[in-house]
Formats: C-alpha cells, structure tokens, sequence
C-alpha cells in the first residue's frame, strides 16, 4: 500500500510499504483522508529526533475494514480516527485519572508509530474514537488533532463567557480555536498573526480584534483596549509569540501553550509572581475530549476549513505551510 514516509534526509517519500496482520485488541482501517499538521513537518524535520522509515499522519480518519477476535469497541464499518493520542498504558496514574495523553508509555501516530499518511493503517481499537454520523469526514481529520488540541487547550484557559481570550497563530489549529473559543465556550477573541491572510479569514471567522505584531504592539493593544486579556492560547511556531502571551494577559491570566517551536521562551518571574499569571502546557486531549470535540463539530458549530490533495503532494504541502501560503488545513485525500 502506498503510504507518506521520512526519509533520512528529511523529506517525506511516498512508497509502497507493506502493512503486518492485525493482532489482540487491533482493528485495520481503510484511511479516507489525513490532514497534515504543523506537528508532521517538526517530525519530518527531526526536531525531536531522528524518525526515518516513521509513516507520517495523526489526522487520520477511515472506515473499520477488519478487527482482531477479542475487539468489541469496533465494527467492520465503523468510521474512526487515527490521532497522536494513538495508546496509552491504560493503568498508570495518568491513565486512570484522565489525563491520558500525559501516559508515558503513549504511543502517538505518525511519531513512534505507523500514521494514517497511507492507504491503510493498523489502530489499537479501544483508542480510535468514532466519528458521530452526519460530520463530513474531511471536516473530522482536521478535529481529530487541530480541533481537540484547541478544545482542549481553551478548557485548560479556563475562560468564560464573554471573557476576553488571545490566539496567537490562526493556522491550522488556530482557525479552530477561535471557533471554539467563539462559538462552544463564548468568548471574546483576539487573534494574533503575522500573516495578514490568517488574519483575513480569522475576521470572516468572527474574531472580535485581529493584530499583526510585525506592525503594532499586541501586548499594548490588549492591556488598552480590553484591560488585558483573561486567557491566551499560543498555537504559533515561534517564541515571540510566547513571550507576548505572557505579556498580553491580566493579573490571574492563563497562558497555554500550544505551539511546538523547539526553542525556550522568557518568563519575568516578578510579572508571574507578582501578576499571579499561570503558565500551562497542553497536549492535543483525552478520547473524551475528541468524543466532544466531534459533537460541536457535527452540530456545525465549527467548521474546519480544509482543501483536499493526493497524497502525492506531502512534500509540497510542507513547503507551502513553512511559507505560509494557505490557509486552514490541507487535507489529503486517499481517493486522489
Ligand atoms: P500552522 O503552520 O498551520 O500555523 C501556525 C501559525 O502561526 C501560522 O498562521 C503562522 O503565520 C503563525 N505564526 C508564526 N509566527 C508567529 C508569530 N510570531 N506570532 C503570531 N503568529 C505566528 O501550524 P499548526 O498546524 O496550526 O500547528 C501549530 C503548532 O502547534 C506547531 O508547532 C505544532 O507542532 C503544534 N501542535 C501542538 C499540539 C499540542 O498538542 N500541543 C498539537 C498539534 C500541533
Ligand atoms: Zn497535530
Ligand atoms: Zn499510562
């Protein structure tokens, strides 16, 4: 079968790669489609770590073609994702207590295990969440991480209705989390960029103000105009943006952060301390949190805006994002 893997010099090869049978508790899934996040590009480019011979992908969404004897949370035919969250150990303290994706001994998709970049894919069955009837599978791989991870994370910013909350970077996750943000928890959203096309669309999306901090000063505007931001979530690839979440919010304020740059950000701690600011890492969600974030998805309350291509295309995918040059999610489309 064909299927999106790193190569040593960090590109990505599309090649026939032969898929094993399945065993206890696996189900194999036919992909239909696999969005491509900013995380497959850190992965290919060995960011944390070297990965050659890995199969890209934890967007991933198909249809149950077969499952192994002892699996009852799946049937042939079921449509369900294949996400970075791909198996935890299911008895450690994280696991029981519900913050599965901290496990460590997960395995993540398209990372220590073979991802959905490819024809077909091998899931651990009791971890691949069901996509709710009715929500375009197209839309669900762009959930299944750019949606939960922003779901999550805005639940981790702990804001409420009307409250005031920054998004900086609009790409692919952050054109869901200002959905979220604005459509499922009610908030008000300032969306920070520094592509004016992120910004164009953000606008369309509803965001109430949108700054581009390469000419003006994001952290003045939010403390003038709206007292300071309740919360910031931080999806962009870049440290800047980081140091200017801390620097945006109110006294009390939560930033989380998102984005994956491997680099080290600043933290004044006489403004942590003496402002109370929390500072919280989050990382995608729980099946519970995608189980959700499916459901607002398939009520319309967020729509992801994705553009379908053939697998074929991977290398330019990651080109194109590096650039900058689209906006939302590309989708990769296994019947192209
Ligand atoms: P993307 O490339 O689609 O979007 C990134 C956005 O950040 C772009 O719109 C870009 O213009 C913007 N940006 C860059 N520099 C900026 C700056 N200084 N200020 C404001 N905006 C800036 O990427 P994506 O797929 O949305 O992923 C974003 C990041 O989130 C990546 O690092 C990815 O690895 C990470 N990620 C983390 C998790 C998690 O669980 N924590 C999950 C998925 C992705
Ligand atoms: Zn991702
Ligand atoms: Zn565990």
């Amino acid at each position: 079968m064909k299927a999106a893997v790193v190569t040593s010099d960090q590109k990505v090869e599309v090649r026939n790669k032969d898929i094993r049978s399945i065993r206890s508790g696996e189900a194999l899934v036919d992909v239909e489609f696999c969005g491509v996040c900013h995380t497959d590009l850190h992965v290919k480019n060995a960011d944390y770590g070297d990965k050659t011979g890995v199969t890209l992908g934890h967007e991933g969404i198909g249809i149950v073609k077969e499952v192994a004897d002892d699996v009852s949370s799946l049937k042939v035919g079921d449509r369900v994702s294949i996400a970075w969250f791909f198996e935890g150990c299911g008895h450690c303290e994280y696991c029981v207590n519900g913050r599965e994706t901290l496990c460590r001994e997960v395995k993540n998709a398209g990372y220590t295990v073979d991802g959905a970049m490819a024809e077909q894919c091998i899931v651990t069955a009791d971890y691949a969440v069901k996509v709710p009837e009715g929500l375009d599978p197209a839309a669900a791989s762009s959930v299944t991480c750019a949606g939960v991870t922003t779901y999550k994370a805005i639940k981790e910013a702990k804001v409420k209705p009307g409250q005031w909350i920054a998004i900086y970077g609009l790409g692919g996750l952050g054109n869901l989390a200002l959905q979220y943000a604005k459509n499922v928890f009610n908030a008000k959203v300032v969306a920070v960029d520094i592509n004016d096309s992120q910004l164009e669309l953000a606008k369309e999306m509803g965001a109430d103000l949108v700054i581009n901090p390469l000419n003006e000063n994001a952290e003045e505007i939010m403390q003038d105009k709206v007292g300071g931001a309740h919360a910031a979530v931080v999806t962009a690839v870049a440290k800047s943006a980081f140091n200017s979440a801390i620097d945006c919010v109110r006294a009390g304020g939560v930033v989380v952060a998102v984005g994956l740059p491997p680099e080290s950000m600043d933290l004044s701690i006489p403004r942590l301390v003496l402002n109370g600011i929390e500072v919280v890492g989050s990382l995608v969600g729980t099946r519970e949190d995608l189980r959700e974030a499916f459901e607002f998805a398939a009520e319309g309350l967020v729509v992801p805006k994705v553009e379908k291509r053939p697998i074929e295309d991977i290398n330019d995918i990651f080109e194109e994002m590096q650039e900058g040059k689209f906006t939302g999610r590309m989708v990769l489309d296994m019947s192209l």
